[in-house]
C-alpha cells in the first residue's frame, strides 16, 4: 500500500489536497505536511478546503499556503489542472463540503490518505490503515519512504501536531511503540519542542469558552446506570455566554471522564438539529452508532449530524444506545440495594418468619 502510493506521488506533478469540513489537527498537519514535502521534490500543490482553520491552530507555519473555497475561478482552475487529488483524513464526498461532488466529478486521479472506517469506494487509490493514530503517521510513512532528509521544522511541527491532537496526546489505544518511534524521529529531524505546540492548541482558551464549559457541565445527564452519560451545547448557551461555536471542541471528553461512564456523547445545536459528538472508553465501539445516524468516524470518537427538532434528536439517538453498544452488566450498580430497601426487605423477611 505505501510503495504504490509513493510511486503515485513520485509520478504526478500537479497536486491538489484538501482536508475534512471543520478541519482539525490531524487534517491540518497532514496537508501542510504533504504539500510542503511534495513542493520540495519540485512539483506543483494547490491547498484548499471548504471550511477556515480553527482559531487554535492559525499559528501552524505554513498554514497561509492553504486556501478556503470561495469558488473563485483561480479555484476552479487549480482543481482542473491538478493531475493527483489527494483527500486527507476524510472518506467521504460531504465531509469535503462543497468541494466533495467537484472533486468526485474531476477527471484527476483522487488518492485517498486516512484511517477512517468503511472508506467510500469512489477514490482511484487508496492509502488506508484504519490502526494508523493518523493520517499524520501515514504521511509520516510516506515521507519516510521517499526522502526523510526533506523533513524541516514546519513539515515536523505539523506531523507532530497531526499525531499529537489526534491521539489526544498520546493517550488513546491507537498508540503504540512505534508511534513513539516515529514522533521521536519527527521531533530530532525538525529539532521541535513539544510543549510549546501544546500550549499553543490547548492553553489559549477565552474566558467566555470556559463558561460555555461550565453551563456545559451543568447540564449533563447520566442513562443507563450511569454508563452513558450526555450533554449540549445550545445557540442560547453560546450566545449568553459571549463564547464562539468551536469553544465547544474537545468539551465531549470531560462528559467521558466521569467514572463509570463508558460512552459520553455531545449534541450541539444547529439551526436545522444536532451535530453529534460520540467518544468511548477502550472496549466500547461507538462508530457503529454514529454511522446509524449517518455519521461515522473511529471506534472510540466519531460524529454525525443528524436533522430534526434538537430535543428529539437527543432522545432518538440515546434510545438506540442498547442496540449499538454493548452496555454490559456491572452487578455492583444494577444489583445494589438502598440502605432503604435492605431494611425493608430486612423486614419483610422477618415478618415472613414470624409468621412460618
Ligand atoms: P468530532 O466529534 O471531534 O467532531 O469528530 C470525531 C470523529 O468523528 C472525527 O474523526 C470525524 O472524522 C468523525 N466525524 C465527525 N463528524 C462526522 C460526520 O458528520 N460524519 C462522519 N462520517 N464522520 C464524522
Ligand atoms: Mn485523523
Amino acid at each position: 500500500m505505501l510503495d504504490s502510493t509513493i510511486s503515485l506521488l513520485r509520478e504526478h506533478e500537479r497536486f491538489f489536497l484538501i482536508t475534512h469540513l471543520g478541519p482539525d489537527g490531524d487534517g491540518l498537519g497532514s496537508q501542510i505536511a504533504l504539500g510542503r514535502f511534495l513542493e520540495k521534490l519540485g512539483k506543483q500543490v494547490a491547498m484548499i478546503n471548504a471550511d477556515d482553520p480553527p482559531y487554535n491552530l492559525t499559528w501552524l507555519p505554513g498554514i497561509d499556503d492553504i486556501e478556503s473555497f470561495d469558488g473563485s475561478v483561480a479555484q476552479h482552475e487549480a482543481l482542473a489542472e491538478s493531475d493527483l487529488v489527494i483527500i486527507l483524513d476524510t472518506n467521504g464526498e460531504e465531509r469535503l463540503g462543497k468541494l466533495g461532488s467537484m472533486i468526485r466529478d474531476s477527471t484527476a486521479d483522487t488518492l485517498l490518505v486516512d484511517h477512517h472506517r468503511e472508506p467510500e469506494r469512489w477514490f482511484d487509490h487508496f492509502c488506508v490503515r484504519e490502526s494508523a493514530a493518523a493520517t499524520g503517521q501515514l504521511v509520516y510513512e510516506l515521507i519516510h519512504g521517499i526522502d526523510p532528509d526533506l523533513i524541516d521544522t514546519p513539515i515536523a511541527t505539523a506531523l507532530y501536531t497531526a499525531i499529537m491532537t489526534d491521539t489526544g496526546s498520546f493517550r488513546y489505544s491507537s498508540v503504540t511503540p512505534e508511534v513513539h518511534r516515529i514522533v521521536a524521529d519527527i521531533l530530532e529531524r525538525g529539532s521541535v519542542q513539544p510543549a510549546p505546540i501544546h500550549e499553543r492548541i490547548y492553553d489559549r482558551k477565552s474566558m467566555n469558552g470556559l463558561r460555555l464549559l461550565g453551563r456545559m457541565l451543568n447540564r449533563i445527564q447520566l442513562r443507563y446506570d450511569g454508563r452513558v452519560a450526555y450533554s449540549v451545547v445550545t445557540q442560547r448557551m453560546v450566545r449568553e455566554t459571549g463564547a464562539s461555536w468551536n469553544d465547544k471542541d474537545g468539551f465531549v471528553n470531560y462528559v467521558l471522564s466521569i467514572e463509570g461512564v463508558k460512552a459520553a456523547l455531545l449534541f450541539s445545536e444547529v439551526d436545522d438539529g444536532s451535530k453529534i459528538s460520540f467518544r468511548s472508553e477502550a472496549e466500547v465501539a461507538v462508530d457503529e452508532w454514529a454511522r446509524h445516524f449517518d455519521g461515522g468516524g473511529h471506534r472510540n470518537a466519531s460524529g454525525a449530524y443528524v436533522k430534526g427538532e434538537f430535543e428529539e434528536v437527543i432522545e432518538r439517538v440515546i434510545e438506540a444506545a442498547p442496540e449499538y453498544i454493548d452496555l454490559g452488566h456491572d452487578p455492583t450498580v444494577a444489583d445494589r440495594l438502598t440502605e432503604e430497601d435492605a431494611a425493608y426487605l430486612e423486614t419483610l423477611l422477618k415478618t415472613k418468619k414470624d409468621n412460618s
